[in-house]
């Protein structure tokens, strides 16, 4: 049998801003428009018409972190 068990590898965007992990698994991602990282308020926005084939084809996360695009939007409505 095999174990399909990865190593504890934390999945998640390291924020372009401030490098804070922002822990996110793909199917999360998936499932989302707006990624909020929580250490300096940057919203990231996933481009889902652009990037939908890629998205569909995603395995592995980095691909939808190049479909991100950057919102510099401070939450500070
Ligand atoms: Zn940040």
């Amino acid at each position: 049998m095999t174990q399909q068990n990865e190593p504890a590898k934390k999945q998640g965007l390291v924020c372009p801003e401030c490098k804070f992990l922002i822990e996110l698994s793909i199917t999360k991602l998936l499932s989302i428009e707006d990624v909020f990282c929580p250490g300096c308020g940057l919203v990231l926005t996933i481009d889902r018409a652009a990037s939908r084939d890629s998205m569909e084809a995603l395995n592995n996360l980095n691909v939808a972190i190049e479909n991100f695009n950057m919102v510099k939007n401070k939450y500070s409505k």
